[in-house]
């Protein structure tokens, strides 16, 4: 089975998002049977079912935060309910940042409930699998919450986002660390 990239949105920062000058609906992976929604922003799940064929939360393996900011967080309620039909049936994973869930948390209590494996993401680390895929994160970044890059591994193809942040030498380095290890 093939695999692609889809993107929702690809937002960019405060002022894009709150004009909607680009859309912020984050990206829908397919690695073969696989399906994994990163970064749903405002307006993540109209976009998902609006798209021509639509985007099927219920057949979501994961929901992955890169980080809480509002532009990549902003419907990631409303999709851990697409994702579990409503909350009725307890099923996927959510894979985000500890802050995500802590102090000023982005992820609401009760629909924490409903998923069924919740991964507190730490830097450079992993393999946290997703179905077939492999996730590793890279070092933290320098933003304003805990911030990881992402890198997906499946059947020799490597994937790697590199989300917000402020750029410092050793981001590249450590990227590429990650990505050697990653295809270890
Ligand atoms: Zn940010």
């Amino acid at each position: 089975m093939g695999s692609s990239i889809l993107f929702l949105g690809s937002g960019g920062a405060r002022f894009v998002v709150a004009r909607q000058l680009r859309a912020s609906g984050g990206m829908w992976f397919r690695f073969g049977s696989t399906q994994i929604h990163v970064d749903p922003g405002p307006g993540a799940l109209v976009r998902a079912l609006s798209h021509v064929p639509p985007c099927n939360p219920r057949e979501l393996d994961a929901i992955v935060l890169s980080h809480k900011h509002l532009d990549h967080s902003g419907d990631v309620n409303a999709m851990i309910e697409a994702m579990t039909s409503g909350g009725f049936r307890r099923r996927g994973a959510l894979l985000a940042p500890a802050d995500a869930f802590d102090d000023e948390h982005v992820v609401l209590p009760y629909t924490l409930r409903f998923v069924e494996r919740v991964e507190r993401l730490t830097a450079s680390s992993g393999p946290y699998p997703i179905g077939d895929v492999e996730l590793f994160t890279s070092l933290q970044h320098a933003h304003a919450v805990q911030t990881y890059g992402l890198h997906f591994v499946y059947d020799g193809l490597r994937v790697s986002y590199l989300p917000c942040g402020r750029y410092f030498d050793a981001l590249a380095r450590l990227c590429r660390a990650s990505s050697r290890r990653a295809r270890r």
